[in-house]
């Protein structure tokens, strides 16, 4: 885990800002004044109930969700990229278990122009194992995307993320679909993938228990921010156990 100490309006960090980030939706107000930092090169998980508006908020950073408020990002290493380059992993897609679509036609249809059923060519192929190498996936090239297992899944679209390799990874509930064993391996594989390419993530998660070891920075939301700060405080919070009604569960 990182500990950096930044100035507290980190003017002197590789930062995304988010400043009373509002979404409205017909009647519904689904985000107020909502504001929290996210520091590069860190893990930030972004905890709350159901509906508290995480899906959102990363729509919102996406730039998919009109919102009112700012998203700033700022880099003092990167003084020509004012936009960060973020790879994002979806909460779940779904594929027919039927679809001839393999792993290798996905990255083709995703990266490239060129219809997936002409076939595609050997450097594509090898830059292909080259992307699934990184989350240690090479032996799913030719897997039918319909049949992956949850965790397979997750690799795939992963590797999809990470190429070109951005400035942050945004991940919707990684862990839903995966099982307990799996969800550890995919947290170290995070872990090793922020240091390797000295990214910065942000995940939705329900899962409390892998925070504690891998979490910079947890942020609690329930349609504005109620908590942020370490694991550990966030989820000894009275805000957390009144939300989840379930403080046992995380000593
Ligand atoms: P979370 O990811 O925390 O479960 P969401 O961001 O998906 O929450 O949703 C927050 C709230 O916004 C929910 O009440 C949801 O019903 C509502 N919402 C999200 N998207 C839409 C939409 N397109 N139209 C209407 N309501 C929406
Ligand atoms: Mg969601």
């Amino acid at each position: 885990m990182n500990q950096r100490p930044y100035k507290r309006d980190c003017s002197d960090a590789c930062c995304l800002k988010l400043q009373n980030i509002c979404v409205r939706i017909g009647n519904e107000t689904i985000l107020e004044n909502l504001s929290f930092h996210l520091h590069c090169g860190e893990m930030t998980a972004l905890i709350g109930p159901n509906g508290a508006g995480k899906s959102t908020i990363l729509k919102a950073i996406l730039g998919q969700q009109e919102y009112e408020g700012v998203i700033s990002f700022s880099s003092p290493g990167l003084r020509h990229r004012r936009s960060p380059r973020i790879g994002y992993v979806p909460q779940s897609p779904t594929f027919d278990p039927g679809d001839p679509l393999s792993v290798a036609d996905l990255f083709v249809c995703c990266q490239t122009s060129h219809p997936a059923f002409l076939g595609h060519r050997k450097a594509m192929r090898e830059h292909i194992l080259e992307s699934l190498g990184k989350v240690k996936a090479q032996e799913l090239i030719d897997k039918r995307v319909g049949a992956l297992s949850g965790g397979e899944l997750q690799r795939v679209l992963l590797a999809l993320a990470l190429d070109p390799v951005p400035n942050i990874l945004i991940l919707d509930e990684p862990f839903s679909g995966v099982d307990v064993t799996g969800n550890e391996e995919l947290m170290e594989m995070l872990n090793t993938i922020r240091q390797n390419y000295d990214l910065s993530i942000l995940m939705t998660t329900h899962d409390f228990s892998t925070l504690r070891k891998h979490a910079d920075q947890v942020i609690l939301v329930d349609r504005t921010v109620l908590q942020t700060g370490t694991p550990e405080r966030v989820l000894s919070s009275n805000e957390f156990s009144q939300l989840f009604h379930r403080k046992e569960d995380t000593q």
